[in-house]
């Protein structure tokens, strides 16, 4: 039986987004998302979408506690939230987040669209091997979104030294999910980057979907992977069913 969600055999699938971690990239996944359907589809055409946005005091304390089943446990209720409401894919804005996303695609019997998959495709087309990764420290230090590039698309990734962590960490958290944008910390990002080059990065991946708000490709010396916008890409092409297109490792998803 046909569900509200799909009102014909044309209507494009409806987007679910897990936002909120921070607001400040939610808004942009909207903005890139209703772009994209505008640019393929026609001046007046918009985006078929769910939004569920939790609270990220709570799911950053826990982060910061190390207290990752109770982040489970909220997000999953996201998932099976988006699902109640007729969403035909889950697509978690956060990167660090993609740390449970086995447990987020289990929540709900939907496709869910993993960050790194358009990330991989991105860099083969730009046929780049080795790239710099910005991120959180859970996203640079711990191995859910490195090994899955590592693995199925082949890339060498490279982390920024203890102290370039220390600093890309505390701009993401004190800043740019706050909503600051600081001159003073496109430099420091710029000076990692640099960094990255120098020890044989081929383009920079912007792991946390928030650092697009500082730094695009007219601030880097380096090719820029913004996840945001690749992510924000891959629902629309999932969302017209375009997404053939992708590689088999992601397609295992759907
Ligand atoms: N949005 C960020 C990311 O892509 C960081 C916020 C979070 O911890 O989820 O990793």
């Amino acid at each position: 039986m046909d569900t509200l969600t799909h009102q014909g055999p044309d209507q494009p699938r409806v987007i679910g987004l897990i936002g909120g971690m921070s607001w400040e990239s939610s808004a942009e996944y909207y903005r890139l998302i209703n772009q994209e359907i505008r640019r393929r589809l026609g001046p007046l055409r918009s985006a078929r979408l769910l939004l569920h946005s939790v609270d990220f005091g709570p799911i950053q304390q826990a982060q910061h506690d190390g207290r990752w089943d109770d982040a489970a446990v909220m997000l999953e209720d996201a998932a099976r939230r988006l699902y109640r409401g007729g969403a035909d894919c889950i697509v978690l804005c956060t990167n660090t987040m993609h740390k449970l996303a086995d447990r987020i695609a289990a929540a709900a019997p939907l496709p869910f669209l993993h960050i790194a998959d358009p990330v991989g495709a991105a860099a083969r087309r730009r046929q780049a091997t080795v790239l710099g990764l910005l991120g959180t420290r859970f996203t640079m230090e711990q191995p859910f979104l490195r090994e899955r590039l590592e693995r199925h698309y082949g890339l060498r990734v490279l982390v920024p030294d203890e102290a370039g962590r220390a600093d890309v960490h505390r701009i993401i958290y004190e800043e740019l999910c706050a909503g600051v944008i600081r001159d003073g910390s496109r430099q420091v990002y710029q000076r990692i980057i640099g960094e990255l080059a120098a020890r044989g990065a081929e383009a920079v991946l912007l792991g946390c979907t928030e650092i697009g708000l500082l730094i695009g490709q007219a601030d880097s010396p380096l090719p820029v992977l913004d996840t945001t916008a690749l992510h924000a890409q891959a629902a629309v092409d999932f969302s017209l069913r375009e997404d053939s297109a992708w590689p088999a490792a992601a397609r295992q998803n759907l």
